[in-house]
């Protein structure tokens, strides 16, 4: 079968599309045929490696996936062959203290598909049957197969750790990213004024026609004057951050006093300093955030499935131009998910 693969980390050279065998399931496992998979920033680190990370090399990178049951393992009652389902890429042992309390994500060995075990960026990939789930029915493939790691991760930011409340306030900084624009659409569910920046003045657009109530071009303006202005000094209450060291310090600035900045990822760089004195005289709450509960994943789809909320697809890129999609992932230029289209 094919397979975008690295056998060693490096730029985006070392990733290529070669053929590989066919996986089989093992007990508690199922074989998907891939329709689409969604790219994420993680492949990008996966790609380039982590200090004490080791892969077994060669190594299938992608963590989100739509596709066909084609074959179940020992033991599996759900789902049935030939159900098309999507993915829950976290994986956890089930077994520790914190799986038995439903922290699936706070687990000791938890894991990512594509970082911890073979990836979605195939034409056949093995996972828990735990972790398949109906595809919402008003979904394409492409928009199902981008969907799962972003929307648990903008879920469990704003509803788990956050506990966002209708009429509150929330800066999403960077919009046009896909964490980000999941962000939007729920914190709009739940009845929050949202605030998002960019450096273009097409993605802002974009973003209003989305919901967005205030926009802002970071180029142009001071992030922390317009958040000053527009709430009269009071700060927002809510900072929804997946950027990291470029806005860490706005980050602070901006939230009201008693606020909670929630962050999830750090695109920009992970070293960022911090006045100190923000936090214990401000009352701030500092919540990381990665990815979801079992209990975060099934809420999450329930309500992309009731609400008919639907991800944007930035660009679909067949699997066989991999390189060209993570090219463009890399640029920052996109907005919302590139899909790989896998299978026809
Ligand atoms: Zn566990």
């Amino acid at each position: 079968m094919k397979a975008a693969v690295i056998h060693e980390h490096g730029d985006l050279d070392v990733l290529r599309v070669e053929d590989i065998s066919e996986p089989r399931p093992g007990p508690g496992e199922v074989v998907l045929k891939v329709q689409c998979a969604g790219l994420n920033h993680l492949d990008i680190w996966v790609r380039k490696g982590r200090p004490g990370a080791k892969l077994q090399m060669p190594h299938v990178l992608g963590s989100d996936a739509v596709g066909v049951v084609a074959a179940v393992g020992e033991g599996v009652e759900n789902p049935k062959a030939g159900e098309q389902v999507l993915i829950d890429p976290g994986l956890n042992c089930g077994r520790c203290e914190f799986c038995r309390r439903g922290e699936q994500s706070e687990c000791v060995s938890f894991g990512i598909m594509g970082q911890s075990r073979p990836g979605t960026f195939a034409e056949q990939v093995v996972v828990p049957a735990a972790n398949c789930h109906p595809k919402p029915p008003h979904l394409s493939d492409e928009e199902a197969g981008v969907l799962a790691l972003v929307y648990v991760t903008a879920w469990r930011m704003l509803m788990t750790r956050a506990q966002l409340q209708p009429g509150e306030t929330v800066l999403i900084h960077g919009i046009g990213g896909g964490a980000a624009l999941a962000a939007l659409q729920f914190a709009k569910l739940v009845g929050a004024e949202v605030f998002v920046t960019s450096s273009s003045n097409d993605k802002l657009s974009r973003a209003r026609k989305l919901g967005a109530d205030h926009t802002l071009n970071y180029d142009k303006e001071s992030v922390v004057k317009w958040i000053e202005y527009e709430t009269s000094g009071r700060g927002v209450d809510v900072v929804v951050d997946a950027v990291g060291a470029a806005t860490w310090s706005l980050d602070l600035a901006c939230v009201r006093k008693g606020g909670r900045v929630v962050l999830c990822g750090v695109t920009t760089g992970a070293k960022a300093e911090s006045d100190l004195r923000a936090l214990y005289w401000n009352q701030l709450s500092v919540l990381g955030s990665t990815m979801g509960s079992a209990q975060d994943f099934r809420q999450m789809l329930r309500a992309v499935t009731v609400n008919k909320l639907v991800p944007v697809v930035d660009k679909v890129f067949r699997l066989g131009r991999v390189q060209d999609a993570m090219a463009r992932l890399e640029t920052g230029r996109q907005f919302g998910k590139i899909a790989l289209r896998v299978a026809s």
